[in-house]
């Protein structure tokens, strides 16, 4: 049985490893959850929003041509259909109207290529609240058309400049701005890590992806399950949700695609799943890019929402006892597949979602096998990665 425990535990992988001065915070966060989330009220406004805001339910697609080269029935849930182009959204959603039920005025997000800041900034123009969103200095760089779009929206985004200035030295100073403004802030985390109760908070926000998957595979296919669920990994929120309602189901497969970046062992990779060892990362005990005395190894993937150092601890959990498989995808296979995506099915993905699409290259079908690819976002934002290799996919 897969779930997580009381003490925000899924099997060894979890908890909450925070500094004494967080524990208010997460405490009342830890404590209201569960109820906010089942209550009738939070419901109805979720769900309005996702359907008139989101556009949920997002399509599930049979994709025609892909299944006819691969052999096998393949879906695709569509994801990338969201408001502002990916699935980040739906947790966005779920966590300005807890921030609201919780009282607080003020937000702040880390983000690392702009994704989930742009995410962040859009629901907080829609709630009326004030965002503040935490950026290395170097991403800020790399992704200007993101922080011009948080800027947009009215958020303010705050160069983070130590360490690496990428997402991680982002996360400490999103944690260290919490700890200053216990009374009136809530942390929007953007993936299924981070202290309990976020990943479990994440994955429930996400889960209506498979709860609208096994009512339209029913309705297609006429069982509610598919052989095999394909997901990319950063830290997980857009697997986790695509997994949710299959976790206890063990005859449909859980496949967890990471980035291999420029191969698993060159040392410039995310490949959490093959390379980590288990430690504690932004409050969790998880699996991790580590050296031998603890220090974090820099992740690198060409996909900026992949370069993560960790995986959320349902994922390491899910992968350490079997009930996931990992597959780690290099820079140019994924390119690859997103180009194949694009000419056979019309349809550019993520650079992210693109790792997914090129595990179906390593998996064998049986003629009846039924499967769904998450479609986690659209490619648009990757355009300048993807115009380099236009020349060798003539
Ligand atoms: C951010 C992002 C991801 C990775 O994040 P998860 O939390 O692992 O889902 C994947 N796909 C897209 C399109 C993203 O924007």
């Amino acid at each position: 049985m897969i779930a997580i425990d009381e003490r925000g535990y899924y099997g060894e992988f979890g908890g909450a490893y925070i500094p004494e001065m967080l524990h208010a915070n997460i405490e009342e966060l830890r404590r209201q959850y569960v109820d906010i989330w089942e209550d009738d009220a939070f419901q109805r406004d979720f769900r309005r929003l996702l359907r008139d805001y989101v556009g949920r339910p997002t399509p599930l697609y049979l994709a025609e041509r892909l299944s006819a080269h691969y052999g096998a029935t393949i879906y695709l849930k569509r994801e990338d259909l969201c408001h502002t182009g990916a699935h980040k959204v739906n947790n966005t959603i779920g966590q300005i109207l807890l921030a609201q039920r919780l009282g607080k005025k003020r937000i702040i997000a880390e983000t690392g290529a702009g994704q989930h800041g742009v995410a962040t900034a859009t629901v907080c123009a829609l709630a009326g609240l004030q965002c503040i969103v935490y950026m290395g200095a170097v991403d800020i760089r790399r992704q200007a058309p993101n922080v011009s779009r948080m800027k947009m929206l009215g958020a303010e985004v705050r160069p983070a400049t130590s360490g690496s200035q990428t997402l991680k030295d982002a996360t400490n100073e999103a944690i260290r701005d919490w700890i200053n403004h216990p009374e009136d802030t809530h942390y929007i985390i953007g993936s299924a890590v981070g202290p309990h109760p976020y990943p479990d908070m994440l994955a429930r926000l996400q889960s209506v992806i498979s709860e609208e998957m096994m009512q339209q595979l029913a309705e297609q296919t006429g069982r509610d399950a598919p052989d095999a669920i394909l997901a990319c990994v950063g830290g997980g929120s857009n697997a986790a949700g695509a997994y949710y309602h299959y976790l206890n189901r063990p005859e449909v497969r859980l496949i967890a695609v990471e980035a291999a970046g420029k191969g698993v062992h060159s040392g410039e990779s995310a490949a959490t799943s093959v390379l980590g060892t288990q430690g504690i990362i932004h409050g969790s005990r998880t699996l991790l890019m580590q050296t031998n005395d603890g220090q974090i190894v820099e992740p690198y993937s060409l996909s900026a929402g992949l370069d993560y150092p960790g995986i959320g601890p349902m994922h390491a959990h899910l992968i350490a006892s079997g009930r996931a498989e990992a597959i780690a995808i290099p820079d140019g296979e994924a390119v690859r597949a997103a180009f194949f995506l694009a000419r056979k099915e019309g349809i550019i993905p993520a650079l992210e979602t693109a790792h997914a699409f090129a595990a179906l290259d390593h998996l064998a079908y049986s003629a009846d096998d039924v499967l769904v690819v998450n479609l986690s976002g659209r490619g648009d934002k990757d355009l300048a990665t993807f115009i380099p290799f236009l020349d060798e996919n003539r």
